[in-house]
């Protein structure tokens, strides 16, 4: 444990499972008050008891990232909590690879709500917070699904990446002179999301790693590093930049 995130105040969303939480917990074992903020009501208080446990600093907040209203109040309340914001990791998201038809319409409406409304209501709620303290860190998760297509995902899940992917370096020119940096990380083949379907079968998974140059699944921790070295001061003079967390996946 080292603390590069001394003194910082982090809203991880999606901290409650999977990448946010290992996220969560790396930057509260850096020194960073950690907000997580996610729908699972039951996981959150367990992320907080283990952040604790190890001597670390974190409140769980109910949120869905798809009201906008409801991350005006949580942002309200994170602020008055720990009375500043530095970090924001937007990585609340969902998976594309449980439809079968990848017109279905429902599934095109969740995929932007989540992935990108989520990523969208984030920045709106947390830019003027941060430039209020003199700046701060956005790390947007996009995906290797944000760069290229892919089989047995639907296509708003490439989309609603993809726009991350934008959003994110448009948000990185405006908002430089406030001292914001925002950055996107593209995890490439990792552990199952919740929602996923067709990329979770084994004999899928076995064809995917083919394509893999390291032939083998990336590990939360090491996606979690890629958002610390970005949220962190190592990575000041970075902004509007794409870290490929993939094993080699989108340079073959
Ligand atoms: P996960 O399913 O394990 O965790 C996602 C978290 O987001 C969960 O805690 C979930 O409750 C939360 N969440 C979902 N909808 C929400 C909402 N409306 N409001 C608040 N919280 C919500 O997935 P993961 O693998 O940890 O993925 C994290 C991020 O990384 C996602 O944005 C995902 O698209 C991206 N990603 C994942 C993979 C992968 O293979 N696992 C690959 C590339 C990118």
């Amino acid at each position: 444990m080292t603390d590069r995130l001394k003194n910082k105040v982090a809203i991880v969303t999606g901290g409650a499972f999977g990448m946010g939480a290992e996220t969560a917990k790396l930057f509260a074992s850096e020194g960073a008050i950690v907000a997580i903020a996610d729908i699972l009501e039951d996981e959150g208080p367990k992320r907080v008891a283990e952040i604790e446990a190890d001597g670390g600093k974190a409140r769980f907040w109910k949120l869905d990232v798809t009201n906008d209203d409801a991350w005006a109040v949580f942002v309200k309340d994170v602020l008055s909590a720990f009375g500043q914001l530095d970090i924001l990791i937007n990585n609340a998201g969902i998976s594309g690879s449980a439809f079968e038809d990848p017109f279905d319409e429902g599934a095109w409406r969740n995929l932007m709500s989540v992935n990108v409304d989520g990523v969208f209501y984030g920045m709106k709620h947390c830019v003027s917070a941060m430039a209020q303290n003199g700046g701060g860190s956005i790390v947007n998760l996009s995906s290797i699904s944000g760069n290229v297509g892919q089989n047995n995902i639907h296509h708003g899940y490439n989309a609603s990446k993809g726009a991350v992917r934008t959003i994110t370096k448009s948000a990185a020119v405006r908002h430089a002179r406030e001292g914001i940096r925002v950055n996107s990380v593209h995890p490439g083949l990792m552990p199952p999301m919740r929602t996923s379907g067709a990329t979770a079968d084994p004999v899928i998974r076995e064809k995917m790693l083919k394509r893999v140059p390291m032939r083998r699944n990336g590990r939360a921790d090491e996606v979690a590093k890629a958002c610390l070295f970005l949220a962190s001061d190592d990575a000041s003079y970075i902004t509007g930049s794409e870290l490929h967390v993939d094993g080699g996946y989108l340079a073959s």
